[in-house]
């Protein structure tokens, strides 16, 4: 998925529309933590401004991830909008907000990825109010209850109760 530049570079166009469809990398969808995720949608233009490219897409699709508490499946929909320009490597003067791409061609991946690292939420809950899972049993406090709580009593207070009796 790269943005080939050879018409705007010969000026036979001054803009490219693009739409794709693509998925993830699986080592990436690791890298943040996810367990699957639905083919992404991406559109948008890229514009010639002299030594310059302006790219501005909108890209859309949904990861899922554990939730943090209690390990059920949550879906997230992840959608943004990038603008930024994007200038040739070779340029001297570059500032630290542009991307730069190596010869003929933009590749879009990179962008996209960095983008969805930086939307993400830092903790993927089911809910907010999500009970977990026991830390004792296991059980997931959503859907029932158990009673390690009532059987299990702090070693600690276990003995100071012999003082008193
Ligand atoms: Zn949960
Ligand atoms: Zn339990």
């Amino acid at each position: 998925m790269t943005l080939d530049l050879t018409k705007l570079i010969s000026g036979v166009q001054s803009q490219i529309d693009f739409e794709f469809e693509f998925a993830l990398d699986k080592s990436y969808l690791e890298s943040i933590g996810s367990v699957d995720a639905s083919l992404f949608k991406v559109s948008g233009y890229l514009k010639k401004l002299s030594e310059r490219y302006d790219l501005t897409l909108t890209y859309s699709g949904e990861v899922v991830f554990e939730c943090h508490r209690c390990l059920q499946n949550v879906k997230l929909t992840l959608k943004n909008d990038i603008k930024r320009i994007v200038v040739s490597e070779r340029e001297s003067d570059v500032d630290a907000e542009w991307l730069t791409y190596e010869g003929y061609a933009i590749p879009l991946v990179p962008i996209l990825e960095e983008d969805i690292t930086l939307i993400l939420p830092l903790q993927v809950l089911c809910a907010e109010s999500c009970k977990g899972l026991c830390p004792s049993c296991g059980v997931d406090l959503n859907k029932e209850t158990c009673t390690c709580d009532e059987t299990k009593i702090d070693p600690r207070l276990e003995a100071l109760k012999h003082l008193f009796t």
